[in-house]
């Protein structure tokens, strides 16, 4: 029986569930395909992290200072995990740095793929320099200035276009990303922060500032930070004879045609399943759901589960995730694991 449990990924989920097996005295080997750990806020670049307002780099940065600091986990950077044999409590992986691992439970923290704006042309992006997705904006916010890509200046009014690839039927994308509406509202208000004479719009279908977010975050980028929240179906975003951009559609609620001018457009982008799913599909024999991320276990009693027994997933690997779940969620996912490998101890002996 192996006492090593295999995570694939390292952002906030798969650390998560690094710290708890780790924690439960059990060893881990953790195989991530990037040359840095952290996941998709490191890897991206975030800034000020919903709802804890801290740096990502600060707060992910702790948590993989944790595990890289504890003894119990080996860790393959630029790696990738090309074959799994085996059953519970006794796989064995094959890596692509021709390494073999022994491990007696596999957890995938292998996460998501942010939305490729490019899929939505007639929002602009990669024809205007003006108009960025939340990541380029989050890191713009990091870096400390808010300019415009195209000259430098510094923006009268920026507007943020929420469901850019979610909820979007016409492109595949069916679901709703959970934290944009979040992450949006706290942007504007980041913005504000740094650049007290720029003014802000958000253009929306719904606002989903979910439970304690909508005081936090809605109301107060509303009525503290003044951002204004439209209410509108955005048709396209094109360029102004002045340098500046338009973006046009209709504003819902009076039903009235819309043609505004904005220095910045800012894509509230949306999480895309994993684009390595039907490879991690196919390597770990798991099933997808209908959208391409990875198909949970029977939802009551197999916490963390997959369609195969010793494999265990967790965060946005199952769909649109926040961080705190995620986080809880590789928690659960490691306790999981442990748990299952001492219950098959407790059998043999
Ligand atoms: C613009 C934007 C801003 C956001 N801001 C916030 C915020 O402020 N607060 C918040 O709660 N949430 C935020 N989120 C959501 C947040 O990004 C996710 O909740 C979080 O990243 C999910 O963590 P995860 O570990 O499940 O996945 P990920 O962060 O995606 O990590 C997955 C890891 O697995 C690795 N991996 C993938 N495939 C493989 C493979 N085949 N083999 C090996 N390794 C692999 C990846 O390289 C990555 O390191 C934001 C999302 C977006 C799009
Ligand atoms: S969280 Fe808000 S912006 Fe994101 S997809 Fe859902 S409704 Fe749209």
């Amino acid at each position: 029986m192996q006492d090593t449990v295999l995570i694939v990924g390292s952002g906030p989920s798969g650390l998560s569930a690094a710290a708890q097996v780790a924690g439960a005295g059990y060893k881990v080997v953790m195989v991530e395909k990037e040359e840095t750990l952290g996941g998709a806020p490191i890897l991206s670049g975030y800034a000020k992290l919903v709802p804890s307002g801290e740096w990502a780099k600060d707060a992910i940065g702790r948590m993989v200072k944790r595990v890289e600091d504890d003894k119990a986990v080996t860790i393959h950077k630029g790696t990738r995990v090309t074959q799994l044999e085996g059953e519970p409590g006794n796989f064995t992986a094959k890596l692509s740095n021709n390494k073999q691992i022994k491990a007696g439970a596999v957890v995938l923290a292998t996460g998501f793929t942010h939305f490729d704006s490019v899929n939505k042309p007639e929002w602009g992006f990669g024809t205007y320099p003006d108009v960025l997705t939340s990541t380029q904006m989050e890191q713009m916010v990091a870096s400390g200035k808010i300019a415009c890509p195209s000259d430098g200046r510094v923006p009268e009014r920026v507007a943020i276009l929420l469901c850019v690839g979610s909820r979007d039927r016409q492109i595949g994308r069916e679901w709703c990303s959970k934290i944009c509406c979040t992450v949006s509202a706290n942007l504007a208000i980041e913005i504000k922060e740094m650049s007290p004479e720029t003014d802000v719009f958000i253009y929306y279908m719904d606002i989903r500032t979910f439970g304690l977010y909508e005081d936090r975050f809605y109301w107060k980028s509303q009525e503290e930070f003044k951002t204004k929240f439209v209410k509108a179906r955005i048709a396209e975003v094109t360029a102004s004879g002045d340098g500046r951009l338009l973006v046009k559609g209709e504003d819902t609620l009076v039903k009235r045609p819309i043609v505004i001018p904005f220095d910045m457009v800012v894509h509230a982008i949306g999480m895309d399943p994993n684009q390595d799913n039907p490879e991690i599909s196919k390597v770990f024999g798991v099933e997808l759901e209908k959208h391409g991320f990875l198909q949970k276990g029977e939802q009551y009693t197999n916490t963390c589960g997959t369609s195969r027994p010793g494999v265990y997933s967790c965060g946005a690997a199952y769909g649109p995730e926040t961080i705190d779940d995620s986080i809880a969620q590789g928690a659960a996912a490691g306790g999981r694991a442990v748990m299952d490998l001492a219950a098959l101890v407790r059998k043999a002996g």
